[in-house]
């Protein structure tokens, strides 16, 4: 089969062909994937910027964490049932060995393993993952749009992090998926106002207003400050949420917050940055880190992508088959699209 490929810790990736996987160890599935998302993280890979480099140990391995596929075999211990669901997957698979996962508390295992980045995933036509990781798609739910769970759980995240109250006034940074997953649910919340800026994103930022944001903004030959000071008259921001991961930002960020504000940090940064730690203790300012969802999100955001099935379409600006999945990547690459989604070939055909 095809697969696209990180064969060494250096730019680049490699589409090229690969054995099927075969062998199904005990709780594990096999899954025909129809429908894959290209994020941010696998640019990042692609690039070889710093924070991937425990990828090592794996390569080769098979880029693609974000998708929805068919179960097509099952290993012992997987019940009957499972055999022909269509799924998603939670691609952060545990390793059952660390006091963590000992003591019943996934969330803080420590050895886990990322489907499509420690270990082979679904940029290809079959993928291995356990039955425990899966997340049955409601019936007749389109493939590229359970693709989009993945992501949207971090969204969710995010906003749950932001604890944004009803009536507040929200800042969003950084137009991409995460971006606009982060405006509906910080929408759905309760946020009065969610402003979105953008940089250089003009084709992201049209996305968000066919999404019904209109409040949205490019700081491309400006300051953040000037980017958005159209909403800043009436006073600061309650919450900004980050999602562009560039380090100088952040500074820019704490400015537009009003006194005891949170500013929640969703990028992945590839560089320290230095802050004005005073006026933060003095403004009583929050900064929060947010990452993977828990386990409980899936359901949360599966519900809601059902109920908003022709919003969230508008997430997807481009279907490509496997064959052209490089072209996917530069189309992601150069912020001229929002979600790329790559279709399996026989689900392309
Ligand atoms: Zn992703
Ligand atoms: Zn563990």
């Amino acid at each position: 089969m095809l697969a696209l490929q990180k064969l060494r810790p250096e730019p680049g990736i490699t589409l090229r062909e690969v054995a099927a996987p075969a062998m199904l160890g005990e709780g594990d599935v096999l899954i025909a994937v129809e429908a894959t998302g290209i994020c941010g993280t696998d640019l990042h890979i692609a690039a070889w910027t710093s924070g991937y480099a425990s990828m090592r140990d794996a390569m080769p391995v098979t880029l693609g964490h974000e998708f929805c596929g068919v179960i097509r075999a099952t290993g012992a211990g997987v019940p009957a049932a499972a055999m022909g669901q269509r799924v998603t997957v939670r691609p952060s698979v545990l390793c059952h060995r660390c006091a963590a996962c000992a003591a019943g508390d996934a969330d803080h295992c420590t050895g886990r393993k990322g489907i499509g980045i420690g270990r082979d995933g679904a940029l290809a036509a079959k993928v291995i993952a356990p039955w425990e990781n899966c997340v049955p798609a409601p019936e007749g739910m389109a493939p590229d749009i359970a693709a989009l769970t993945e992501p949207m759980t971090v969204c969710h995240e995010a906003v749950r992090t932001a604890d944004i109250r009803g009536g507040e006034r929200v800042l969003v940074i950084g137009p991409g998926t995460i971006g606009q997953g982060i405006a509906l649910f910080a929408e759905a919340a309760g946020a009065s106002e969610v402003v979105i800026v953008g940089h250089g994103d003009a084709a992201r930022l049209a996305t968000l207003n066919e999404l019904g944001f209109h409040a949205t903004a490019d700081s491309a030959g400006s300051s953040l400050a000037a980017a958005v000071a159209p909403w800043t008259d009436v006073g600061l921001f309650d919450v900004v949420i980050e999602a562009a991961g560039v380090p100088a930002l952040v500074p820019e960020a704490l400015a537009l917050l009003r006194k005891r504000g949170v500013l929640v940090i969703a990028g992945i940064h590839s560089a320290p940055v230095s802050i004005d730690l005073t006026a933060l203790v003095r403004d009583h300012k929050q900064i929060r880190g947010t990452y993977r969802a828990p386990v409980e999100t899936w359901p949360i955001v599966l519900e809601y992508l059902e109920h908003n099935r022709e919003r969230v379409e508008k997430l997807i600006s481009a279907r490509l088959p496997m064959s052209r999945v490089g072209e996917g990547f530069r189309l992601a690459a150069a912020k001229s699209a929002s979600k790329v989604i790559i279709l399996q070939d026989e689900v392309a055909a």
